[in-house]
């Protein structure tokens, strides 16, 4: 055997590209909650996202924000491009969702994508499609209004071992139905829709998640998760100073009770995932459902940004924060509370 032989080799920098990309975008509903934050970044308040094959043959969506003006078409591709921060101690006080100029770079490695845009001072959109994170030509004219439209199509074409996870389409489009109903809830007044353009049926086909400009929390909730659940929901709202800690949202009452646990929570506006926090509120529950009854829980908390570790990766939804044991306790707090003031004023309303 040739002692000489290497086994080291370096990898090419396209699959190199293409591996770092397939962690920030696992799955289609990865993409889609990415391109929402960066709709409602661009302050729109119409987004629509349509779908084919559960987003892994088409994933569009179009929103009215301010646009990507024509000469940020050229690089808004490539990785570490943003808007949105110069310099790492932004991160601390960054209030927009995204901060790593990583998304549309990471989705141009592993689909094709294209983007169609106008900003408000120009006459016409332009419209520019990507490779690899590189423009492919010059940005061409086209007609458009003001908003960005950004396609992407066949959704891992080149990471076979990611295609072979997605078994079925129909679980994709509910997840991404999930994101978007959790979104619209969460940014009351802003229209969303999830459009299905492919399906065997007339049924199976079309919106899927509808929320109307202008409608309040309480109707989206009950126009997204049902009349039983938008019926019987509690205000709850408290501020929590010592933590800087403020919460708000709405929680499902005594008298609605789900099979399981619907937990909505947002810190920050950034949709998150807490089980601790989840399973402290479930137990709350357990004093005032019936057995093997648990609620509904919408909670937007806004804490000081110092406290919360937010350069964590994209697909860790599971979100880190200082003083976690205390501020689990004082989100229990809060909903226990409101519970309680909800359970007494009915009973003094029966006595009467
Ligand atoms: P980030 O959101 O972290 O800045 P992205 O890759 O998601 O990184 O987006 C890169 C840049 O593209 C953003 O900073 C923003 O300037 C621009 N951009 C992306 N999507 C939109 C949109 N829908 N409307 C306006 N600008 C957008
Ligand atoms: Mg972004």
């Amino acid at each position: 055997m040739d002692a000489r032989q290497t086994v080291i080799r370096r990898l090419d920098e396209k699959v190199v590209n293409r591996i770092a990309a397939g962690e920030v975008i696992q799955r289609p509903a990865n993409a889609v909650k990415e391109l929402l934050e960066n709709s409602l970044d661009a302050g729109a308040t119409s987004i629509t996202v349509s779908i084919k094959f559960g987003g892994l043959k088409l994933l569009q969506i179009l929103d009215n924000g301010h646009g990507i003006h024509k000469d940020d078409l050229e690089i808004v591709c490539e990785r570490f491009t943003t808007s949105k921060l110069k310099e790492f101690d932004d991160l601390k006080a960054i209030s927009t969702f995204g901060f790593r100029g990583e998304a549309l770079a990471s989705i141009s490695h592993v689909a094709h994508l294209s983007i169609v845009s106008r900003t408000p001072n120009t006459q016409c959109s332009y419209k520019a499609s990507y490779l690899d994170g590189r423009l492919k030509e010059k940005p061409k004219p086209t007609a458009g209004n003001v908003g960005t439209q950004i396609t992407v199509e066949d959704l891992f074409y080149n990471v076979p071992t990611r295609q072979k996870v997605f078994k079925s389409p129909s679980e994709e489009h509910q997840k991404i139905a999930n994101v978007i109903t959790r979104y619209a809830v969460h940014n009351s007044g802003i229209s969303f829709t999830l459009r299905k353009l492919d399906g065997e049926t007339a049924l199976s086909k079309g919106v899927s998640v509808k929320t109307q400009a202008g409608a309040t929390c309480i109707e989206n909730i009950a126009s997204l998760f049902g009349r039983s659940v938008g019926g019987e929901l509690i205000e709850v709202l408290q501020e929590d100073k010592p933590f800087k800690l403020k919460i708000n949202g709405y929680v499902s009452n005594a008298n609605c009770s789900m099979k399981k646990m619907v937990f909505l929570l947002f810190i920050n506006n950034r949709l998150v995932e807490c089980s601790g926090l989840r399973q402290a509120l479930n137990a709350v529950y357990q004093a005032y459902l019936p057995k093997g009854g648990h609620p509904f829980v919408y909670l937007s908390l806004k804490m000081d940004a110092n406290n919360l570790d937010v350069n964590v990766h994209p697909t860790k939804h599971e979100v880190r924060f200082l003083h976690e044991e205390a501020v689990i306790e004082s989100v229990q707090t809060a909903v226990d509370a409101a519970l309680l003031k909800c359970d007494s004023s009915r009973k003094f309303y029966t006595q009467k």
